[in-house]
């Protein structure tokens, strides 16, 4: 049996065999979206993730096809002109491309994730949509919450929105000081991939509405329509209804751990992992600053080492680098479907190997 500690899509969630088998077996697969079932389903997730998460009742929760989508129609339901991001990876990056090429006008600003200083952020007065990536996959690094809270204080008039695709449900964000939250669910939750969620704010409703007139927010999943829809615990589109099952699957099966639980569990496996490399004679952790350093996802330097291909060899799959690192990085998940047991036993190789 193999074990994935790619960062995504990653080793699925112990529970997951049987919720599928569940599936078939309820006919999942052939249910309308249309149905008083489907409708159950979404309100369920929706009191679920409310519930696991801490979001506050006023805010609507949309169902997408996946993060990328998240990031286009925040931009284009919160951008009449100008954007804001904040880049410490090559995600963040991603997410100010793509204000750029829906025609707006984005600014970045770099955050030294070296430096032990908060890096003062410079937000123009123009600047509509503040975008934050929290957990930067690309890199390992993580980007403390101070830095999303204090910005709210400074701008209170300006949304902020901000990419939790690799550190969700471990984080522990403060959705009221935030307007647009969005992840997929192959990553944290364990589930296959091709489904994302999309968290906001009431007054995000305002803005897009604001916009529409003046500019296109998109067609069927404009966050009008989204709502619309939603008000009916209903998608616009015939959505991937097997994964939403398995989605609510999984949020009853995390509540039933409590998710105090499962991030005192991260902490560890965490913990783990990184005394581990920080005492390794050849393998350290890309980030060095204790400040930066993901709780899920943790970047090491292999130094030459084929390490990757080894531990494949023992049937422990981690992912390489991301771009350009590919080959002098590999990259592990610690999500919360890996346990105790799959972070020693990926341990225990590495050292077999040095
Ligand atoms: C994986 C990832 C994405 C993209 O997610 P998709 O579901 O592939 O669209 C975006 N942001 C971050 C931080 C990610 O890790």
């Amino acid at each position: 049996m193999k074990i994935y500690f790619t960062p995504g899509p990653s080793k699925l969630y112990p529970t997951i065999q049987g919720h599928i088998q569940e599936a078939l077996k309820e006919d999942i697969g052939s249910l309308s979206h249309r149905s008083k079932v489907f409708e159950d389903l979404y309100q369920n997730i929706e009191k679920h993730l409310k519930l696991l998460l801490n979001i506050p009742k006023n805010y609507s929760i949309f169902f997408l096809s996946s993060a990328t989508e998240g990031i286009e129609r925040v931009i284009q339901n919160c951008v009449g002109k100008n954007s804001f991001h904040l880049v410490s990876g090559e995600f963040g990056d991603r997410f100010f491309q793509i204000s750029g090429e829906l025609g707006k006008k984005p600014e970045k600003q770099l955050v030294d994730i070296n430096s032990e200083k908060t890096t003062e952020l410079k937000i123009s007065k123009e600047a509509e949509l503040i975008c934050f990536t929290h957990n930067e996959t690309s890199n390992g690094s993580s980007l403390p919450l101070e830095y999303i809270y204090q910005t709210k204080k400074h701008y209170p008039d300006k949304l902020i929105a901000v990419d939790i695709v690799s550190s969700v449900p471990v984080v522990d964000l403060d959705f009221t000081m935030t307007d647009c939250v969005f992840f997929s669910v192959q990553k944290g939750f364990g589930l296959p991939a091709g489904l994302g969620a999309l968290i906001i704010s009431p007054r995000v409703l305002d803005k897009a509405c604001s916009l529409e007139p003046k500019i296109s927010t998109g067609s069927f999943h404009s966050f009008r329509s989204l709502k619309k829809y939603a008000d009916k615990n209903q998608t616009p589109e015939t959505p991937n209804v097997l994964l939403i099952y398995l989605f609510s699957k999984v949020l009853e099966d995390m509540l039933e751990i409590g998710i105090s639980e499962i991030r005192k569990e991260a902490k560890k496996k965490a913990g783990l992992l990184y005394s581990f490399f920080d005492r390794h004679p050849s393998f350290q952790p890309y980030i060095a600053n204790h400040k930066f350093r993901s709780q899920t996802v943790v970047t090491v330097n292999t130094d030459g080492i084929p390490l990757l291909e080894r531990l494949r060899g023992e049937g422990l799959i981690v992912g390489g680098g991301y771009g350009k690192s590919k080959e002098t990085q590999i990259r592990i998940a610690n999500f919360p479907a890996h346990t105790i047991e799959d972070i020693n036993k990926l341990l225990v190789a590495v050292k077999s190997f040095s």
